[in-house]
């Protein structure tokens, strides 16, 4: 069977919840037989979202081989269970920016290039790109929304695709909101009318038409957009308002939407097992226990910023029959004055990853809180390093220690840029002028990490080896690993030659530990990260000790 495609567009507005129905559809998908993969169309001009700020775009999602994608992608990863790559993600700035280096070296051979045929092709192949023997079909979900000035070069593109391939081929669902007007309590299909007018403007005719809303269409309701959007009666479905984001595939599956799919696209597809998911869906329903998490960061205002932390938590909450109650924590409001107030009655305290020095004294203090009151504590990546920073201060006395990032010329650079260091990635030796480096030098993707027995690292993990993600560009000074090693704080994980430190924990602390890299974006609702779930475990033994 030839890979087939299924195209999700989105009307209306945004942040409908585009990326999660996709996601959703293809875990539904993947439930039947099918051999799904999936892939995330951005239509802005940035070549990557590696250099866009959290505070405007949410996360920087990673992947195993070292791509910074949109955190859709993260969404697709948790859903699905498999690992995407650079391939499942493609900008405008990225399609671009290929056919632009394509002109300079002379490949359109004097021709004049143009958004059809030459990028609407670059799109086209981006997409085909993921098809193969070992493929059913691939889900194309493309950003923002229709009606986009940047968005036409690739509705365009998928357009042709169902010419190129056939209509049996290629399927088209779009999502749109369904507003319920509280005052006259009526559902209003007009925004989903002219959202499918505008698409059908571009040469699209939607297949299925998914409305998101709060409370279900009626069959009057579906009756009149499926007139009105010159779509099948039957394949008009209520994406209702959920209570938990991992109720989507249950809910979409009881309306028939996976259903519709198989039968429009002739897909061989058995009864989906939704067993897993349904124990899922009462285990966050019915927890046992409820945990308090202080999350101490920056980007707190903007949840989207710590999206794949915030689901790895829940994780680790489901795999310890507990919910969490999240306490976002702006480090900026924390010193050493109000750490105490601000923190007091939190089961657990952790520093997530970030950039730039705003808040890092504050993360600061609130290790020193964690650490002397024997709080779990769970840092990441720069939490890591501002782990490191606070021992080295308060426990080895050398008052000025810092990571180079924040202080170029402190004494004591505990976290510093490592001059040149081997990446195995690429195999070449990297070499960095801290004068002048800032772009292009991170350390991305995912490196084996060696674990070190009889830790806190090793008992979750449980085996001797493994790999986890990267994107930093700083590094643990192994100079001070054996002052610290003396006062406590071990390095129970590292890079296999033992150069680069990927783990660190304290000894005589119920739970406290640093990584390097970024646990979260691995965690999967069917398979907590052990490192998430041991925390949790952590935190509850804590609040059951009170
Ligand atoms: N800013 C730190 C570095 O570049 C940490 C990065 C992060 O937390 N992802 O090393």
């Amino acid at each position: 069977m030839a890979t087939k495609f299924l195209f999700v567009t989105g009307g209306v507005l945004s942040s409908l919840g585009k990326g999660l129905a996709a996601a959703s559809i293809a875990a539904l998908l993947k439930a039947r037989g099918l051999r799904v993969t999936i892939q995330k169309l951005d239509p802005y001009i940035n070549v990557d979202p590696g250099t866009m700020n959290p505070f405007q775009h949410g996360e920087v999602y990673v992947t195993d081989d070292g791509a910074e994608t949109d955190l859709d992608l993260g969404h697709y990863e948790r859903y699905l269970g498999i690992h995407l790559g650079r391939n499942n993600n493609y900008t405008s700035g990225r399609i671009y920016h290929s056919v632009i280096t394509k002109e300079r070296r002379g490949d359109y051979l004097g021709g004049t290039v143009q958004v059809i045929p030459h990028i609407t092709d670059e799109i086209k192949n981006a997409i085909l790109g993921l098809a193969g023997d070992d493929v059913d079909l691939v889900i194309v979900e493309i950003g923002g929304t229709v009606g986009d000035i940047e968005g036409l070069p690739f509705l365009e593109a998928i357009r042709q695709l169902r010419a190129d391939l056939g209509k049996d081929n290629v399927l088209y669902i779009h999502l749109t909101l369904v507003p319920f007007i509280k005052t006259s309590g009526e559902l209003k299909t007009k925004p989903t009318q002219h959202s499918v007018k505008e698409l059908r403007s571009l040469g699209i005719q939607p297949d299925i038409i998914l409305c998101r809303s709060e409370v279900e269409l009626s069959e009057d309701i579906k009756s009149k957009i499926a007139l009105f959007c010159n779509v099948d009666k039957d394949a008009v479905f209520t994406a209702i308002d959920v209570n938990h984001i991992y109720e989507l595939p249950l809910m979409l599956y009881e309306e028939g939407v996976d259903q519709k799919i198989a039968i429009l696209l002739r897909l061989a597809a058995k009864n989906p097992n939704l067993d897993a998911w349904r124990q899922l869906v009462h285990e966050l329903h019915h927890p046992q226990h409820e945990v308090e998490i202080a999350v101490v960061g920056k980007y707190v205002d903007l949840k989207e910023a710590y999206k794949s932390l915030h689901e790895a938590l829940t994780h680790g909450g489901v795999a310890n029959h507990a919910r969490i109650r999240f306490r976002y924590v702006n480090s900026e409001s924390v010193t050493k004055e109000t750490a105490a107030s601000i923190l007091a009655g939190t089961h657990g305290i952790l520093v997530p990853g970030g950039f730039g020095s705003r808040g890092v004294e504050g993360k600061i203090q609130a290790i020193t809180y964690a650490r002397t009151q024997g709080i779990p504590f769970f840092g990441i990546c720069l939490g890591m390093q501002c782990a490191v920073i606070e021992f080295t201060r308060n426990v080895l006395g050398l008052e000025r220690a810092n990571s180079e990032e924040f202080d170029p010329l402190t004494p004591d650079p505990a976290i510093y840029l490592m001059r040149e260091w081997y990446d195995f990635r690429s195999g070449c030796m990297q070499y960095r002028d801290p004068g002048c480096d800032k772009g292009g030098t991170m350390r991305l993707g995912a490196y084996p990490c060696h674990l070190r027995p009889d830790t806190l690292a090793y008992r979750a993990y449980d085996k001797p080896e493994v790999w986890e993600r990267h994107r930093h560009r700083y590094e643990f000074n192994t100079a001070y690993a054996e002052r610290l090693e003396a006062a406590g704080m071990i390095v129970s994980g590292t890079s296999p030659d033992a150069t680069l430190v990927e783990i660190v924990e304290l000894r005589h602390h119920p739970w406290f530990l640093g990584c390097q890299f970024h646990p979260e974006f691995t965690s999967t609702p069917m398979q907590p990260h052990p490192l998430f779930r041991d925390f949790i475990a952590a935190a509850l033994s804590y609040q059951q000790s009170l």
